[in-house]
């Protein structure tokens, strides 16, 4: 009898290989110019899915999404657990970087650690399914798996889902399932196994600060009239007090405080500050709003965060002006019940009357944000997941940790109407988003091997066993 893990260990290698193919398709969905890569990554995909032998696969290019992936395999059982798996085969751009000391779409494998733009965020992660699927089947002798599996690969992920309900309308009752496998998310370290339980929602957009219609001489006009841009600099300060706290009334309606129980487990989690602070955090200190750890800020506080900042004159030498205009991008990660939308009217009265006479200000926003998630931690696909990744890592202690990044999983979960679970093995040190993005070998192999290890648990829960009972 061959165990899941001897199956992932048989076919790990041509695996690593396939991965490596995938990464060097550049599908940056961002730039329109790789536009013919992102479907030739999701062509890519779809190939890997048949031989695999996913009977059902379709390339979706129909809608104003950039091409996704779909496939199904049903299980062949009376009443299976149907699970739908969501991922997305686009990554982050990578071009005009010189940080790179190998090159994107390259791949290049060094000692057990294979470099490359989506190595790990998220072929390496999603692309563990093809893997793990056939692991399952080799490990349990079947031919179709113990469970229904549907997959979403999604093309645009990177560039915020912009078109994710249309897919979820296209598809409509094929994706009909009794839980979301989420594999897009990480682990809290190499060491450390863990689930992650709760996503920060988002809320981005842009604030304008309008002063002259022309811009004014310095000489004659300064000092007499209102900047806009020192105004926009002291509207974005006043963003927060000077402990960190947000000072934008009613931002912090819907933050829901740690429990004693929820602080003593962040405490619990093996963090060392200091190398995360010259490690993944390339900072010189941490700072955050005063009275709540480090992993705490990250995984259950809201943010108010200046992204960028322009205008008035940046050229060379010096143009003794008073600019028209200031222009700062800002963005906002929610937590708890804080609401996208309460969230950005908050923040529009906030500037608009806080800011001097003289000026006006607006706000433009991008799409309508995003809200938090949280998943019940003692949900039976909970613990399933935890079982296996466990049986992974070989550990019977498999965490509970809420990342502090977004995503389209609220969506999902509000139309698919199904608990969610995440399953991936990304750490903070695969530099995902920046340069010389990586993935660790060892930890894709059991990100692979606890996949083929959930198809087993979630079919021996069974349908009637994913219902939670409240008694
Ligand atoms: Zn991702």
């Amino acid at each position: 009898m061959t165990t899941e893990r001897e199956a992932v260990a048989a076919g790990f290698d041509e695996w690593v290989g396939t991965l490596s193919e995938w990464v060097a398709i550049p599908s940056v969905s961002a730039d329109p110019d790789r536009a013919p890569d992102v479907g030739a990554s999701a062509d890519f995909l779809a190939e890997r899915l048949r031989r695999t032998g996913f009977p059902d696969v379709e390339v979706l290019t129909s809608g104003p999404y950039r091409p996704a992936v779909y496939a199904h395999w049903p299980s062949g059982e009376p009443d299976p657990v149907r699970v739908l798996v969501y991922g997305h085969h686009d990554v982050q751009p990578a071009d005009g970087d010189d940080r790179w000391t190998h090159p994107p779409f390259r791949p290049q494998l060094i000692g057990d650690v294979l470099y490359g733009r989506g190595a790990s965020d998220d072929k390496g992660n999603i692309g563990a399914h093809l893997l793990g699927m056939a692991a399952h089947l080799r490990a349990t002798g079947r031919s179709a798996p113990a469970v229904d599996v549907t997959l979403l690969v999604e093309g645009e992920e990177e560039s915020g889902s912009p078109h994710i309900g249309d897919l979820l309308a296209e598809l409509g009752d094929k994706l009909t399932a009794d839980v979301i496998v989420v594999s897009d998310t990480g682990i809290f370290d190499a060491g450390t196994p863990s689930l992650c339980v709760g996503m920060r929602g988002l809320v981005a957009g842009e604030l304008h600060v309008h002063g002259p219609e022309v811009d004014l001489h310095s000489g004659v006009f300064g000092g007499a009239v209102p900047n806009p841009i020192s105004e926009l600099v002291r509207l974005l300060a006043a963003m927060h007090d000077e402990h960190g706290h947000i000072a934008i009334p009613r931002f912090y309606d819907g933050v829901i405080e740690p429990t004693d129980s929820d602080r003593q487990k962040t405490r619990a989690l093996p963090f060392d500050e200091h190398s995360w602070i010259t490690g993944p955090a390339a900072s010189r200190a941490a700072w955050g709003e005063a009275g709540y750890s480090t992993l705490e800020r990250i995984g259950s506080r809201p943010t108010a965060e200046i992204n960028g900042i322009y205008g008035g004159y940046t050229g060379p030498g010096s143009k003794t002006i008073v600019p028209t205009d200031g222009h700062a991008k800002l963005s906002f990660r929610l937590v708890g019940e804080q609401d996208p939308a309460a969230i950005r009217r908050a923040v529009t009265d906030f500037f608009a009357f806080g800011v001097r006479a003289g000026l006006t200000v607006d706000l433009t926003w991008e799409g309508d944000g995003v809200r938090p998630l949280y998943t019940d931690p003692n949900h039976p696909a909970t613990i399933a997941a935890q079982r296996a990744l466990g049986a992974a890592f070989d550990t019977a202690t498999v965490l509970l940790t809420r990342e502090g990044g977004s995503g389209p999983e609220a969506e999902l979960v509000d139309a698919i109407g199904a608990p969610m679970v995440f399953l991936g093995v990304m750490t903070e040190d695969d530099q995902i988003h920046a340069p010389n993005e990586r993935a660790p070998l060892p930890l894709l192999r059991k990100g692979c091997e606890a996949i083929a290890h959930l198809w087993r648990e979630l079919a021996e829960l069974g349908r009637d066993g994913l219902v939670k009972s409240d008694g």
